[in-house]
């Protein structure tokens, strides 16, 4: 999940304005050693382009991608990014409430799994 922790990070100092510093720190490795190799795991996966299309997109949205952002990154510090909310809110093992990676790469802060997502957006 660290691939996800560097572009939620880029991420979030885009939508904040300090992108290059942040990017600049992200993909140097000054602050945590381990940015570094996240980055190169990154261009393994060929994922440069999108996230960099996707961030753009990104920008015309408002503070609340911001605080799902940041959710998102705390998810990770707590271990559980990745995991959908109300799934393990329903009691369901960790294995079966991962949100899919397709998911994950077109929305880093997701939540939820698609099927949670659909139930809340129709129980409006
Ligand atoms: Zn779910």
């Amino acid at each position: 999940m660290k691939e996800f922790q560097t572009i939620l990070k880029i991420l979030q100092a885009r939508l904040r304005g300090d992108v290059e510093q942040l990017q600049e720190e992200a993909f140097s490795g000054t602050e945590a050693g381990n940015d570094q190799r996240s980055s190169n795991h990154m261009a393994e996966m060929g994922s440069d382009a999108w996230d960099l299309d996707f961030s753009l997109q990104l920008v015309e949205c408002d503070q609340g991608v911001l605080e799902e952002i940041s959710h998102a990154l705390k998810k990770i510090d707590t271990g559980v990014y990745g995991l959908c909310e109300v799934c393990v809110q329903q009691g369901k093992p960790d294995t079966k409430s991962k949100i899919p990676k397709a998911r994950l790469m077109a929305i880093p802060h997701a939540r939820n799994c698609i099927e949670c997502e659909r139930v809340k957006e129709n129980g409006r």
